[in-house]
């Protein structure tokens, strides 16, 4: 059996999702497809959402009014017969009485999850709709009936097997699954989420859950490029990654795979699989256990850093130091991407800059403290890309003449990251472009 997962761009219109139904109807391996929100609309959701927090129903009302009338364009579009209509028409009544009725109730954090939640509510219920119509057999199975995270948010493989396997028992005749990504219940039983973009990681813990043959991961581009195709004039597909590249290029920008999605994939030893849904031909990245070669394979840049440095002449001769300033981070659940010291100064890099006040109010203590803002982590990665001796002398020497804040060098066998200003971002992709890819 296999996973196979479509995004947001690939369920975005009626004809993609009638795109979709022909995937999934090829080949006779049983399947279960994971689908995300319609392109968009877990945006308008998180808006509503938003207006409802600050107490503002007309601003909500009018943001839902708007969704609706996607939806409302969408249906005639997905489905032609009387019959499928009326089903559709009815899940449309369904979701949207649930954000009228909310329009009511004061807002909470349980609320929020419930409101993201209708985004793959619906997603789901009316592509099973169009399937029905087309008289193709499937099953709606519930993401809310066996996705488990606990009081931690961490998903719980052990239950979602269990609960997952059971669901699958019931319907022994079935080799079509259809089924919500993104959405989960948590330790209260609420209906909670995997967090923004989260699809990635359903799909792959689903994988892990069946032991899936492999995990296909459908979006709008064709795999994993070597660089940032909107920001690099020539680049190239990667064939083939290791799960620790594809985790160092998924946490450090590359926008394709969510980061927490490899480890479920990986520790099962599952192939995961992207595939452009507009050229559904076109071979992809696969993603193995093994290297397919050694050296660089991509650049991946994550945006929105800021440096925080700590001088102390205190720190000289100092045993126990940094584990006062990482408790100062971990205190202000602020995770640190880089990490360089000297003996008497650290930096280290976060990418979310919500608890800054209070951390460098903290680190004060310690010495002199500075921040940088608005940079960018740039990661070469490839297997054993940091044991290839002239692999720094290439970055370096076509880096010539751009400040470079921070490396991070050997932490990873397989990443070298560079800290550079996010306006230097542009120039330093291309030029490391030419200069490790040739290109
Ligand atoms: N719909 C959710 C989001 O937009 C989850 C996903 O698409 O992966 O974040
Ligand atoms: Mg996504």
């Amino acid at each position: 059996m296999k996973i196979m997962k479509f995004g947001g761009t690939s369920v975005g219109k009626p004809q993609r999702m009638h795109e979709v139904a022909r995937l999934i109807t090829t080949g006779n391996e049983g399947k279960i497809v994971v689908l995300s929100a319609v392109s968009g609309t877990t945006n308008s959701l998180v808006a509503i959402s938003q207006q409802l927090a600050k107490g503002d129903r007309h601003a909500a009302k009018a943001l839902i009014g708007d969704l609706r009338a996607q939806y409302d364009a969408f249906v005639p579009e997905l489905v032609q017969t009387a019959a499928a209509r009326e089903a559709a028409a009815a899940i449309l009544h369904e979701h949207f009485d649930f954000l009228s009725i909310i329009l009511r109730i004061s807002w909470s954090e349980a609320l929020n999850k419930d409101i993201l939640a209708q985004g793959e509510l619906l997603s789901t219920k009316l592509f099973s709709t169009y399937l029905t119509e087309q008289g193709i057999a499937h099953a709606l199975l519930p993401a809310l009936d066996f996705m488990r995270i606990d009081a931690y948010e961490e998903p719980q493989l052990d239950t979602i097997r269990e609960l997952l396997q059971a669901q699958l028992a019931q319907h022994r005749d079935t080799t079509l699954f259809i089924t919500q990504g993104f959405i989960c219940r948590n330790a209260r039983g609420e209906v909670d989420n995997l967090k923004r973009g989260g699809s990635d990681y359903s799909a792959s813990l689903m994988a892990a859950a069946i032991t899936a043959s492999v995990c296909e991961i459908w979006t709008d581009i064709s795999g994993m490029h070597n660089n940032d195709p909107r920001v690099v004039e020539r680049t190239v597909p990667i064939g083939q990654l290791s799960f620790d590249e594809a985790a160092e290029l998924a946490y450090f920008g590359a926008k394709i795979l969510h980061p927490a999605s490899i480890w479920p994939a990986q520790q099962y030893r599952i192939p995961v699989r992207l595939l452009n849904t507009m050229e559904p031909s076109a071979p992809g990245t696969l993603i193995t256990q093994v290297a397919a070669a050694r050296g660089a394979k991509a650049i991946a840049a994550k945006d929105g850093i800021t440096a925080v440095n700590i001088k102390s002449s205190r720190m000289l001769l100092a045993y126990g130091f940094l584990r006062k300033v990482f408790e100062v981070f971990e205190k202000n659940r602020t995770s640190i991407d880089m990490i360089t010291t000297s003996e008497v100064a650290v930096s280290v890099t976060i990418d979310n800059d919500s608890a800054l006040p209070e951390i460098l109010e903290e680190l004060a203590a310690f010495g002199t403290v500075s921040t940088d803002g608005g940079q960018t982590i740039i990661s070469i990665v490839g297997h054993a890309v940091a044991s290839d001796t002239s692999m720094l002398q290439r970055i370096f020497s076509s880096l010539e003449g751009v400040e470079i804040r921070m490396v991070s060098y050997g932490g990873s066998l397989h990443n070298i990251s560079l800290l550079v200003d996010a306006d230097k971002k542009k120039e330093v992709l291309q030029r490391l472009n030419k200069g490790v890819f040739n290109l």
